[in-house]
């Protein structure tokens, strides 16, 4: 059976499906993510490009590109943070995908051990 999960921003115009996740997961402790988030912290996982699809409100997206070349996909209506992506992880084929904006009933728990969580810096 193919697991799928579904993720969308607070308006609920924009939605996304993901198929599988890379292990990869971190807590990006970084000051952009501290503001982009207005949190601590906040949590991405990582996942490859053909594993994921816009369901809905592709649209509404907007990017906005910070001086250091990342950019960070949003919704143009709530601001919600959805997508992460550096020139690496473009490289890599993946995206980061911000993880609070899982629905619930997704059936993704995220289960972070310490040694899995890396901290970026900036
Ligand atoms: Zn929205
Ligand atoms: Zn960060």
């Amino acid at each position: 059976m193919l697991v799928a999960y579904f993720g969308s921003c607070l308006c609920g115009q924009i939605k996304y499906k993901v198929t599988s996740f890379e292990k990869d997961m971190a807590h990006c402790h970084c000051s952009m993510c501290r503001k982009f988030h207005g949190s601590a912290f906040a949590t991405f996982g990582e996942v490859r490009a053909e594993n994921f699809e816009w369901a809905s409100g592709h649209g509404k997206l907007k990017s906005y590109t910070a001086h250091n070349g990342t950019v960070r996909k949003l919704c143009d209506v709530c601001g919600s943070s959805l997508i992460f992506e550096s020139e690496a992880s473009k490289r890599g084929g993946v995206l980061e995908i911000a993880i609070a904006s899982l629905d619930e009933g997704s059936g993704l728990l995220p289960v972070l051990r310490e040694k899995d969580v890396k901290f970026g810096g900036s």
